[in-house]
């Protein structure tokens, strides 16, 4: 058996499961996500319940041809053919079986912790050494309770070095991630200060992560960060750097930069030593010199670890989602390239279902520690069982094995010249084209040549970020409460089936927008999952039944309208909802209006109502909480006497996001959860960060120019030059979003983070910023807003409020979607 084999019987043991073993069967893949599945044959599926209740996705997994779990109880479903590991805690078993697969292995392991920079070091440091190590290390940032004994997972025995980062969140969380991860090498990245959930104090925080030193044998650390913890660091050996103290194992006392290149000189064992590398930013600088210190402390050469690190490479984390030529989406990967890398890429480009044709462009594999027949027979697999259409293979190896590629459309190319020369023939239309590549093939000049091009102004939209938001509002919901995401105004001005696509993979349970024509557009997308339209047009009828969207249904004159229409149409059962006005007095039913409803309803067979739901005016604010309370109970009154006529149960929902955090006891069958996925929720402080912003809007500077006091700036000559100082002209104007009340320093912009003020009125296309005293160029960045200059601050600056901020920014401004 190879060295990551098991046989189920094993498995039981190590883990101490109950449950017959009704099949032998070996297994050699970890599998926690039912969506997620690829070689079923060999994989176990762990039943974890988080957010979710695993033991929901069983039979999802068993459909996928999974027949191995380890659940928590036996499944109320007799599966045939399938072995039920029973266990008291199926995360616990996961760990450790983790544990014992580690444990096998005898090779040196590198752990790494720290507040920031623990997935860049570890990334770095596995570029720096796998020209001579066969290296294993986390996936992205795979550093989790459950994510580092996936992890580990991946050792086998031709490894001879791990490299394994851990997060942890929670005090008592370390211990378990050491005995996984059981590193003999530390490395402790920088250490925040930033107050995190669950931890007492710094202190305590510092002290849970030295935890996962405590059988190391060498740690690497910065000297000052550890000066009030020398008694507390666990390992034999240190191996200590720093800028200020001059006895530190490499003590770092110059910096400069050169030709953008950031100089570092240095004293070691005694030697003058030095070392130059490709990054200016500070945290890019501190992260190299941990991977430097790192490099000698395990025994290079000053010289060797100087070569190696002038040749860094950026670590884009990033999957970016663009849009490309021909009306293709563009998944942009073209940084690095690895098994796991290219799993977690396919993955997210499955769950995009804008177009039907999926394209993937790919170059050779370096340094995967796997002879090439079989890493490409494995890609090969993978590539197949994901269902790729169109494949695209660049680089020689790919090209001597394009036999083992059996799809639809393939081609290859020996280098990346000549797919660029053959572009054109490829005929890209509607498709969604993934660009992975290993960084020396340049596949940033494919994806150039793919992504459509606008003007400099970007809205970026974390992914990630919105995922974060909706588990922390599903965790605020009581069993059995779905979720309804609203996702009308083109997303709350976030994109449309970028986001629904992301929605329904995490299998939110609706969708609203406001107008059937939105409705339509996620229905081409792709999106299947039911689509509730807010203000259903009469005109429109007609595609709002071809596309199954169903209408809200709030006053008698559309409730007649609509049933004539189905029942001209012979259609019966229709799925609709029914809105009442129970304070908010925009759209729905009044109280008055029940007795009649319950009439037209009690005889009619061409609706069937799916939900009831009323809307809170002011569930923000505790001013108006007796009020909130009044339409809490008027909405009970009319869903009980409304349910009772139609003799059948609905979805009754009454909670918008701030409802949703303040009314938890209003939370009936349903909550509808709006701006909160974007991040923003007038009931929770902005500095709580388990609410994370997701959209970041950049702009660049076109001109720089000086300019004399007294002198004028812009149309109407309304900006005035109190003293000699500089302006930046950026592009962004009114007609991108930003409107014109952000003019005359009542508005501010990042640049190179300090924020400066507007000055004169913003034009229609552009606007002045005045950088007098900042080192600004033409072309650097600039931010209008992001987590660290907030929407919310924004609205404040003008008298709005996010909404109108975030929907006003207008559809010429390129989208880019990202996923961590
Ligand atoms: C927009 C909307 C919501 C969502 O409100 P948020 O405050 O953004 O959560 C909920 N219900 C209805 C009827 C809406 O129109």
């Amino acid at each position: 058996m190879l060295s990551n084999q098991y046989s189920i019987a094993e498995v039981r043991e190590i883990i101490g499961a109950e449950g017959e073993i009704v099949k032998e069967d070996i297994i050699s893949i970890l599998l926690t996500d039912s969506r997620r599945i690829n070689n079923a044959a060999e994989g176990l599926f762990f039943a974890l319940s988080g957010r979710r209740n695993g033991h929901e996705f069983i039979a999802e997994a068993y459909s996928a041809g999974v027949r191995n779990f380890v659940v928590k109880e036996g499944p109320e479903i007799k599966l045939p053919d399938a072995n039920f590991l029973i266990v008291i805690d199926v995360l616990a078993a996961l760990q450790t079986l983790a544990i014992h697969h580690r444990s096998r292995f005898n090779l040196d392991v590198i752990g790494i912790t720290g507040s920031n920079g623990k997935t860049i070091v570890k990334e770095w440091l596995y570029q720096l050494m796998s020209a001579d190590k066969i290296i294993v290390r986390n996936p992205k940032s795979y550093n989790s309770q459950i994510g580092v004994p996936l992890s580990v997972w991946q050792i086998t025995d031709r490894a001879n070095l791990g490299i394994f980062e851990a997060g942890i969140s929670l005090p008592g969380e370390m211990d378990t991630l050491e005995a996984i991860i059981k590193p003999n090498v530390g490395v402790l990245t920088h250490l925040g200060s930033a107050h995190a959930e669950g931890f007492e104090n710094d202190r305590e925080k510092v002290l849970e992560k030295l935890k996962l030193f405590k059988h190391c044998t060498l740690l690497i650390h910065n000297y000052d960060q550890l000066v009030a913890y020398k008694a507390d660091i666990p390992a034999t050996t240190t191996f200590t750097w720093s800028r200020n103290f001059n006895q530190a194992d490499l003590y770092v006392f110059s910096e400069t930069i050169i030709k953008k290149n950031y100089y570092l000189r240095a004293r070691y064992k005694g030697d003058e030593i030095e070392c130059l590398i490709p990054f200016l930013d500070q945290a890019s600088v501190e992260n190299a010199i941990v991977c430097w210190a790192t490099l000698l402390a395990i025994g290079y050469s000053a010289g060797e670890a100087d070569d190696r690190l002038e040749h860094l490479n950026p670590v884009s984390m990033r999957l970016e989602l663009k849009t490309g030529i021909n009306d293709c989406s563009v998944i942009d990967d073209s940084y690095n390239s690895d098994l796991q890398s290219l799993e977690i890429a396919l993955n997210f480009l499955n769950q995009q279902n804008q177009h039907s044709k999926k394209t993937l462009v790919l170059s050779d594999i370096f340094q995967s520690g796997l002879p090439d027949d079989v890493l490409y027979k494995q890609v090969a697999e993978l590539i197949k069982s994901k269902k790729v259409d169109k494949f695209i293979g660049v680089g020689e190896a790919l090209l001597a094995r394009a036999a083992y590629f059996d799809l639809p459309e393939t081609y290859f190319y020996t280098d990346t010249t000549e797919l660029l020369n053959n572009l054109l023939t490829l005929g890209f239309k509607s498709e969604t084209i993934l660009i992975k590549g290993s960084r020396s093939f340049e596949f940033e000049r494919v994806s150039r040549a793919l992504v459509q091009k606008t003007h400099e102004t970007v809205m970026e939209i974390n992914l990630n970020a919105m995922l974060n938001n909706l588990n922390y509002y599903k965790a605020k919901l009581k069993p059995g409460v779905k979720l309804m995401a609203m996702v009308k105004a083109f997303s709350y001005g976030s994109g449309t089936f970028e986001l629904a696509n992301m929605l329904q993979y995490n299998k939110v349970d609706y969708l609203a927008v406001a107008y059937t024509d939105e409705g339509i557009s996620l229905r081409q997308a792709g999106i299947n999952m039911p689509i509730m339209v807010l203000n259903a047009e009469q005109s429109a009828f007609d595609k709002l039944i071809e596309f199954k969207l169903e209408p809200v249904l709030y006053s008698f004159g559309l409730f007649d309208d609509f049933i004539k229409y189905v029942q001209q149409h012979g259609v019966l059962n229709y799925p609709a909802h029914l809105k009442i006005d129970t304070g908010m007095h925009r759209l729905g039913f009044v109280p008055f209006d029940i007795d009649l409803l319950r009439e037209l309803l009690e005889e009619n067979k061409y609706l069937r109502i799916v939900s009831i739901f009323s809307h809170l005016a002011a569930s923000e604010a505790a001013a108006h909480d007796d009020f909130t309370k009044e339409q809490l109970s008027r909405f009970e009154k009319a869903t009980q006497e409304l349910e009772e006529c139609l003799g059948y149960k609905v979805i009754k929902h009454l909670l918008n996001t701030s409802g949703i955090t303040r009314w938890p006891n209003a939370q009936f069958d349903m909550v509808r959860l709006g701006i909160g996925l974007y991040g923003i929720d007038a009931a929770v402080d902005p500095i709580d960060t388990s609410l994370q912003p997701i959209t970041s809007l950049k702009t660049s500077i076109s001109q720089v120019k000086k300019i004399a006091a007294g002198e004028t700036v812009g149309y109407g000559r309304k900006g005035v030059m109190l003293k000699d100082g500089a302006i930046a002209t950026v592009r962004i104007g009114y007609a991108d979003g930003y409107l014109r009340a952000f003019g005359n320093g009542v508005g501010n912009m990042l640049i190179k983070g300090v924020l400066v003020p507007t000055i004169g009125n913003v034009s229609m296309d552009m606007c002045m910023i005045d950088v007098s005293g900042v080192d600004a160029k033409e072309g650097d960045e600039v931010i209008v807003f992001n987590e660290q200059h907030r929407i919310e601050e924004l609205a404040t600056q003008i008298g709005t409020i996010p909404y109108e901020i975030l929907t006003n920014i207008s559809q010429r401004v390129k989208r880019v979607y990202f996923y961590e």
